[in-house]
């Protein structure tokens, strides 16, 4: 699924450093290709979209941008099962629903007011600190 971000176009400054990560030039296009799009795309798809503007990255160094990122918690890295890491860009507690018949990974938030707590059945005293939700399954079309 193509999101474009209209807050994030090819000419938005990306400032020199976030969260204590110098941005070299290629971790700020990594970074932007990420923020432009938010779909979720694994190393590869950021290595086909990167070389627009850098021609001469390599996969390898892609991965080094991508894994910095993550390192400094500029982004997240998902796992889905059997399948390349994917990145996200959306900082924001949430889950993912995998659509198994176009491979689309959409981004799910709680709905206001509710708490993992009052749906879930934690073992007494649980502090959650992060939070992993993957669903899967289909969109009826209309
Ligand atoms: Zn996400």
């Amino acid at each position: 699924m193509v999101n474009p971000n209209p807050e994030f176009s090819a000419e938005t400054e990306i400032p020199e450093e976030i969260s204590g990560l110098r941005m070299t030039r290629q971790r700020q296009e990594v970074y932007r290709i990420l923020m432009q799009e938010r779909n979720h795309p694994t190393a590869n798809d950021v290595f086909m979209r990167v070389k627009d503007r850098l021609p001469n990255i390599s996969l390898a160094t892609v991965y080094n941008c991508l894994e910095a990122l993550v390192q400094h918690g500029i982004i997240r890295q998902v796992n889905f099962e059997r399948s390349s890491s994917r990145y996200c860009s959306n900082l924001q507690e949430h889950g993912h629903f995998h659509d198994k018949s176009t491979g689309v990974i959409h981004d799910v938030v709680f709905k206001p007011g509710i708490n993992l707590t009052d749906v879930l059945d934690l073992p007494p005293g649980a502090l959650v600190e992060d939070v992993e939700i993957t669903l899967r399954g289909k969109i009826a079309t209309a």
